[in-house]
């Protein structure tokens, strides 16, 4: 049974029918939020049920926006790994270092929790085609889940998107339209000729359910951590969906009665060529300004209007949170300690959260007892790799092998 209420303006607080195919406010324009009965969900669901169903985040069913008999259009996306990162932590001296490891998804990033979800609900409320401006990895599971779903999928890209993730969507089936400049020129085209079109247009949080999906990043955080919160969660900010969509989670589970903790602080991570909620933060504005000529190698986080600024800033405000860009070199960096301590090739948007947690602990002002969680988002293999020394070549006499060889390792 579906436990849904209605879905409320975030801003305005006017309702929708969630029975409609919805976008945006239809009074002021501004992003919408799912709602729920939680005391009926309280009554009807208890964390022992939950531990006897498989992993993945259809397990959270109650607190998902699906109808009551609704199919999810699903790859198996959800229950992902938190690691323990004992090494990377001794060597920061940071004893309860922690990661989720979105890399380990369907389509090799998070976004496959949001647009799974998006899609299975466009699929039922009778969408005939999705649009999508994406700097790669939602378009790419934009068209992984709509070829699943047997839906047309429309990708608008910039033209220096990871290749990786435009063959994804090539490969699904489907459209693909490059752009010069970044995802904001693209959502504009998006805007423009879906409705014209009659496809439904995926934008984040421009409809209510990407948020839903990424929201289980934060309900399975919170089980893995036996009902609890970190003190402290880093996470790589382009959207958002995922900063306010874990926050959501920890709402819900207060209401519920799962978790007593506070919710942890949040920290918006960005890159310095592209930081528009740091600029806000710092300047302590409530809403976000365009940020002119993005660059960064971290394509997720080169969004230089996120459309919902102010709610991410209100999530920063109400955790007592912070925000603070780093370089691309400090990103590199990270992403090489990563995979060197502890076996992780993460995508350097997810290795900017990294960056950060070294940043903050120069800085001093960090519990390093605190219980830390870094937001892994997505696998490192969907990018190229940063630039590494060509393996040693072994071809030659066999007489003089082990010699190479040792002086190769060094011994
Ligand atoms: C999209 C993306 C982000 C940014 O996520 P938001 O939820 O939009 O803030 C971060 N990392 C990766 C790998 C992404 O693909
Ligand atoms: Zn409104």
């Amino acid at each position: 049974m579906s436990f849904l209420s209605h879905v409320e303006c975030s801003v305005c607080g006017h309702c929708h029918d969630p029975k409609q195919l919805l976008t945006v406010c239809e009074k002021c324009g501004q992003m919408l939020v799912a709602r729920y009965r939680l005391d009926r969900v309280a009554a009807a669901l208890t964390k022992e049920d939950l531990q006897r169903r498989p992993p993945g985040m259809f397990r959270f069913r109650e607190l998902t926006p699906l109808d009551d008999a609704e199919q999810p259009v699903t790859l198996g996306e959800g229950g992902t790994s938190l690691l323990r990162l004992t090494r990377l932590g001794n060597h920061l001296g940071l004893p309860h270092l922690l990661a989720k490891d979105e890399g380990q998804n369907p389509t090799g990033t998070f976004k496959a929790r949001g647009l799974g979800m998006a899609v299975t609900r466009a699929r039922t409320l009778g969408a005939k085609g999705l649009m999508i401006p994406s700097a790669g990895n939602a378009g790419g599971a934009a068209a992984a889940y709509g070829a699943r779903a047997g839906l047309p999928v429309a990708v608008v890209v910039p033209r220096d998107t990871p290749e990786a993730a435009v063959a994804e969507a090539l490969l699904a089936g489907a459209h693909v339209f490059t752009i010069e400049g970044s995802i904001a020129t693209a959502g504009k085209v998006v805007s423009n000729v879906a409705p014209q079109l009659g496809w439904f247009d995926l934008s984040t949080l421009k409809e209510p359910y990407r948020l839903e999906g990424k929201k289980t990043m934060g309900l399975e955080l919170a089980e893995q951590l036996g009902w609890s919160a970190p003190d402290l969660l880093l996470y790589p900010t382009g959207g958002g969906t995922g900063l306010v969509g874990i926050w959501k989670a920890y709402q819900e589970l207060a209401v519920l009665g799962w978790v007593k903790d506070r919710p942890p602080k949040f920290v918006a991570v960005q890159a310095e060529g592209c930081a528009p909620v740091v600029k806000a933060w710092v300047e302590k504005s409530p809403v976000t300004t365009p940020w002119e000529n993005p660059v960064t190698r971290a394509a997720g986080l080169r969004v230089p209007s996120p459309f919902a600024g102010r709610q991410m800033l209100q999530v920063l405000r109400e955790t007592d949170g912070d925000a603070l860009a780093v370089s691309e070199a400090e990103i590199v960096e990270a992403q090489k300690i990563l995979a060197r301590l502890e076996g992780i090739w993460t995508a350097p948007e997810a290795a900017a959260t990294l960056a950060a947690l070294i940043r903050l602990r120069d800085q001093g002002g960090l519990d390093r007892r605190g219980r830390i969680v870094l937001l892994l988002t997505g696998a490192g293999i969907k990018n190229a790799p940063p630039p590494l020394p060509p393996p040693v070549d072994l071809t030659g006499p066999a007489a003089t092998l082990l010699e190479r060889v040792r002086s190769a390792l060094g011994l």
